[in-house]
């Protein structure tokens, strides 16, 4: 029979299209790590409003202040990761300070708020970038499975995120907020304890670039590791009053933000006229990726006190927990949409209409633009009882979703693909921080919708929703606007592009 006559040459291809299985260790350890990122992440604001009694404006700052932090680290573990420790140390290192944070986070006292949240942010830096750089380095730079190897990863970062959302967030709101901060950490142990045992299978990949040298003792009798180390340690406190101190963090995303715009700017126009241009396609994106993020982190703000004040949350008479849905659908959403948009890539592809890099991005912003003109719409059809449907939550995310898939996975792609080769990982690094400027700006625009305490307390949603309604349709509104503007400059962004689509 023809069809099962399978050539040996056959064979070769399909053992070829098979991911090593250090990419499962990989997507395991991310997995559970993520799951403890958001689902502290899902806690954060409503904790701090609800049981730190902190003013609302004030939350999003403290909110802003974490998430952006958090996304800044990046750029710095992911250096001293290149140039000392290697990948797989600075991956254990940083999971061991989110371990501590985690557990600090479950501490039900005051001063261990700071403290968890500081842990966490200098954990983050160690451990995000490298894991996703240590998936890179089990292919050849063009390995045909880098793509979907990529793509599977970023399912597991959202199974992830799905998982840790809802859990904590309904152990959190339901039963005690450091319960749900207690099972985040429990879970970081879990992703760390993966790590450490299926990381002799890494073999020689993610060590150190120079074992020697970072042996040599550098300072009295202290390695360049162990200086690592203990400043990491001295940056906790600092963060921690950065914390109380939290106005100066506008001084620093606009100043740090500035000094990366003109760095790598400079570093542009240093390269050969196709390598520019490629760049500054890459940075023009960039920098539009920092508004996405700043409207699409709503998820994180104000959209979970909105879950919890104005969304019908009562399915044939059980009540669901608000805090948990909010933080379930937008990766429970990326895991379903994975599989269609694997399948609609390569179809257009296919039939040479696969949009730009720069198109998808600007379909993201529209999309997303109707995600949350469809929230607004519910608020506008319900002003009487102060409560959205379910079903139009869930569909508003729908859309914002179908946004993040034309925009986050295509632009870490994009990043390798524009830079070059020896800045790859600078790139990333600033794809981050972009990410880390939008947190930043989303906590700003989350905060002109928040309600004044009496209202909150007097759990009347027709008095909360008018706060929500008007910024909810100018944001779907603005992103819409960004969209088209993005549209009318493609020709321009394609042309620097070359030869990449
Ligand atoms: N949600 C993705 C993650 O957690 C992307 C986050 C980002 O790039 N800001 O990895």
């Amino acid at each position: 029979m023809k069809e099962f006559n399978t050539t040996s040459a056959q064979v070769d291809t399909i053992e070829q299209r098979k991911h090593p299985k250090q990419l499962y260790l990989l997507f395991f350890t991310e997995m559970w790590e993520r799951f403890s990122f958001y689902g502290m992440k899902a806690l954060l604001l409503a904790y701090m409003v609800s049981q730190l009694k902190f003013d609302e404006p004030k939350g999003y700052s403290i909110l802003g202040a974490y998430a952006a932090l958090v996304y800044t680290t990046p750029m710095i573990g992911g250096y001293f990761a290149d140039k000392f420790l290697g990948y797989r140390r600075a991956v254990m290192f940083g999971g061991v300070l989110m371990v501590i944070g985690h557990l600090v986070l479950a501490i039900p006292q005051g001063w261990s708020f700071f403290y968890g949240m500081a842990f966490i942010i200098c954990g983050n830096g160690f451990f995000k970038p490298n894991i996703s750089s240590l998936v890179g380095t089990l292919y050849e730079h063009n390995d045909p499975r880098k793509d979907s190897a990529f793509s599977l990863f970023y399912m597991g970062i959202n199974i992830g995120a799905a998982m840790g959302g809802f859990l904590c967030g309904y152990v959190g709101q339901t039963y005690n907020w450091h319960y749900g901060f207690g099972l985040a950490g429990l879970f970081m142990i879990l992703g760390l304890v993966v790590f450490a045992i299926g990381k002799k299978s890494l073999g020689q990949r993610g060590l150190p670039p120079n074992e020697e040298a970072l042996r040599t003792p550098r300072f009295l009798f202290f390695t360049n590791e162990h200086l690592i180390y203990i400043g990491t340690f001295l940056v906790v406190p600092a963060v921690v009053a950065l914390f109380h101190e939290y106005e100066v963090m506008d001084y620093i995303m606009f100043g740090l933000g500035g000094i990366c715009l003109t760095y790598i700017l400079f570093v542009a126009f240093n390269l050969q006229k196709v390598e520019r241009e490629k760049l500054f396609a890459g940075i023009f994106m960039i920098i539009f990726s920092t508004l996405f993020w700043a409207f699409y982190e709503q998820n994180a703000g104000s959209l979970n006190l909105f879950a919890m004040r104005n969304v019908d949350m009562n399915v044939g008479g059980i009540q669901l927990p608000g805090l948990a849905i909010n933080n379930f659908l937008p990766p429970g959403w990326v895991v379903v949409l994975s599989f269609f948009f694997a399948w609609l890539w390569p179809y257009l592809n296919k039939r040479k209409i696969e949009p730009s890099t720069p198109l998808k991005f600007a379909f993201s912003f529209i999309l997303m633009g109707i995600g949350f003109y469809v929230f607004y719409l519910g608020c506008k059809n319900n002003t009487d009882t102060g409560l959205i449907s379910l079903f139009n939550f869930v569909m508003g995310y729908f859309f914002i979703i179908c946004g993040e898939m034309c925009l986050s996975p295509i632009g870490l792609s994009m990043v390798t693909k524009l830079s070059p080769i020896r800045m790859v990982s600078m790139v990333m690094g600033i794809w981050f921080f972009a990410s880390a400027i939008g947190e930043f700006l989303a906590a700003k625009i989350g905060s002109l919708m928040s309600v004044p305490r009496e209202i909150a307390e007097a759990n009347k949603p027709e008095l909360s929703l008018p706060y929500y309604a008007s910024i909810l349709s100018n944001i779907g509104l603005a992103s819409i606007g960004v969209g088209v503007l993005m549209i009318v400059l493609v020709p321009l962004v394609r042309k620097w592009m070359h030869d990449v689509r």
